[in-house]
């Protein structure tokens, strides 16, 4: 076992005794007034597709991805807390039984309404200090293998996701900070039943076994993953929660915890990278003033950049709505075969904007000074004016010119994206939230920290930084626009979104999902299913995928009959078809309350009362 000698012998006196004392104290006030009721939920018997209901509710519901991080968002909500304080509790639990998708340390976008106001919290992660457009190239300037800058101390960005949600929750919430991470210790420290999916992803995954923490603690000796229904304890997670319950975000960005985040990037043992303490310690949450773009009869608010997610989606929406009106969009239950030849067509110009433009708004300008620029419905219409009967093809959409830019940007190509989780819900007090969370891939650098407890398990560190452009620079020799550079946020496909109506300004749904940049796709097909073709917030998640990126389409396995196959092909797409596991969760308020669906691919549920 590769153990540095330093994790062996390093113990963690002062946070242990701190929980000691907390405990016995009860400066864990939270332990003492709120009652958290472990749950007897037994993992899904299946991975795979599963049938959901939909779920109804009168005052409030929280949507996440695994029974029990629902769970805990549902009893803060119960308990009288926010959204807020329900989406910490839901966060941490995930980070111990969705360890592949999200957790402290990553990165995540929240789009928050009071009942007034929207505000967009940026938890992105960073790259540090140190870095530059190099970081991904070898010593003869080629890009490196993109799995293997995944697994290293290279990809891992300054985490963010605790940081925003401390900064929201000093905004926002009602039930002490401590008293949120109640759930996710105590689930830690007694133990849940590994999922089927944390089994399934534990089992094929390449790269993780050989992580000198994660490869003891997921595996079995003879390398076998964790069975599903494994009860499973992670006291090093236990005990790192406690510190961030007692001590908030510092907990996590300074001491013990942070060095030895840093120790293990910077001792990775192909690949180190160079995040340091520093950049730990001055890591921010930004708050950044949302877009919001009217729909139909709808606002549409989304994340501005970093992520690319909502100005894609509305490009795609707004190319959509200046085609001519079909008569039937949905035949069978299924997206008709005319409107995925749109749906595509507008995906491909619209990744082709995406690829040219967006990157973290303090490192590059917006075109024309205006991220609106990219959604002004005159420009709109003329990029409409290249979507005709037959396919543009595979590269065949250029990006357009929205506005005029000092730096004249090549276009990125693209990587692959993956590994998240989404979580949405509407609390009784006036409060609605979207947060997409993320470690970028599954299980991220395969980095695992234990925080310097020496005590079994632990989380797993981000690979954030490979959703920057590998490339520096174009084959024309124009600068990328979402490049590495330090300091710089990479760019993101996540889109929490949160839709109100126009006129009222009251809240309608809210929703997200994971999938890398098919988070796109999803959501943008999720919102008019539900609000155009008025399909309900289950209905709308059952529908099979269709994605591109501006190449070849890729239809969901088993989605589509064979002659929609046929007649994609006869109009000039490259089909053909896929698993595409989406992990989109919906709210949509009713005329009767609340109701809310839950992604058939994944474990996702709701509860609400
Ligand atoms: N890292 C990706 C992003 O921020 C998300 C990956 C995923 O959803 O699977 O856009």
């Amino acid at each position: 076992m590769r153990v540095p000698p330093v994790f062996v012998s390093r113990r963690w006196p002062r946070v242990c005794l701190a929980a000691v004392l907390l405990s016995l104290s009860g400066g864990l006030q939270a332990e003492a007034d709120f009652q958290y009721r472990m749950p007897a939920i037994a993992p899904e018997t299946a991975s795979g597709r599963e049938e959901k209901p939909g779920w109804n509710a009168q005052h409030f519901a929280v949507a996440a991805a695994n029974p029990l991080a629902t769970d805990a968002g549902y009893q803060m909500l119960e308990a009288g807390g926010s959204a807020i304080d329900a989406a910490v509790a839901v966060q941490m639990v995930l980070t111990l039984v969705e360890p592949q998708s999200s957790g402290i340390g990553g990165g995540a976008f929240l789009m928050h309404h009071d009942g007034e106001d929207v505000v967009a919290y940026g938890g992105r992660e960073t790259a540090p200090g140190g870095v530059d457009e190099t970081l991904f190239l070898d010593e003869e300037g080629e890009p490196l293998d993109f799995m293997t800058a995944v697994a290293s101390g290279l990809s891992v960005g300054v985490p963010g996701t605790v940081r925003m949600l401390e900064r929201a929750h000093r905004e926002h919430g009602r039930l002490p900070w401590a008293e949120l991470f109640t759930p996710a210790i105590r689930l830690a420290e007694e133990g849940f039943a590994v999922s089927p999916r944390l089994h399934a992803s534990l089992d094929g995954d390449e790269q993780l076994r050989a992580d000198p923490l994660a490869g003891v603690f997921y595996y079995t000796q003879a390398g076998e993953a964790l069975p599903a229904g494994h009860e499973l304890k992670n006291p090093a997670l236990g005990a790192i929660l406690r510190e961030i319950a007692a001590e908030g975000s510092s907990g996590l960005h300074t001491g013990r915890i942070a060095e030895d985040l840093v120790f293990r990037v910077q001792n990775h043992p192909e690949r180190p990278g160079s995040l340091s303490l520093e950049d730990l310690a001055s890591y921010a949450a930004k708050t950044r003033e949302p877009l919001c773009t009217p729909w139909r009869a709808y606002r549409v608010c989304g994340f501005p950049p970093p992520s690319s997610g909502h100005l894609t989606i509305m490009q795609i929406l707004g190319l959509l709505d200046r085609l001519p009106a079909l008569e039937s969009p949905l035949v069978e239950g299924r997206p008709s075969d005319d409107w995925l030849h749109r749906f595509l067509e507008s995906a491909r110009l619209a990744f082709a904007d995406r690829g040219k433009y967006i990157a973290d708004p303090d490192f590059v300008e917006a075109p024309g000074g205006d991220w609106e620029t990219m959604l002004d419905p005159d420009y709109l219409a003329l990029r409409a004016e290249r979507i005709g009967e037959r396919s543009l093809g595979s590269g065949g959409a250029e990006p357009g010119n929205p506005g005029a830019l000092a730096t004249a940007w090549a276009v990125q190509p693209h990587q692959p994206e993956s590994g998240t989780s989404h979580i949405s819900i509407i609390d009784e007090h006036g409060n609605a939230l979207a947060m997409t969370t993320t470690i970028e891939q599954a299980f991220g650098s395969r980095i695992m920290a234990d925080g310097g407890t020496g005590m079994p398990g632990g989380y797993m560190l981000n690979n954030e930084l490979t959703d920057f452009s590998f490339l520096p620079v174009g084959e024309d020799g124009k600068p990328i626009a979402n490049r590495v550079e330090a300091g710089k946020r990479p760019r993101s496909s996540m889109s929490p979104t949160l839709v109100f109506d126009r006129d009222s300004g009251e809240l309608v749904a809210s929703l997200g999902s994971p999938g890398g940049a098919a988070i796109i796709h999803y959501t943008a097909k999720a919102l008019v299913a539900m609000l155009d073709w008025g399909l309900d917030a289950q209905q709308a998640l059952n529908l099979p995928h269709a994605v591109t990126l501006g190449g070849p389409v890729f239809l969901e396995e088993g989605g589509f009959p064979a002659v929609t196959h046929q007649s994609l092909e006869a109009l000039g797409h490259d089909v053909s078809e896929r698993e595409l596991v989406s992990g989109l969760q919906a709210l949509r308020v009713t005329d009767d309350g609340l109701f809310g669906g839950a992604d058939p691919r994944r474990e996702g549920v709701v509860m609400g009362k």
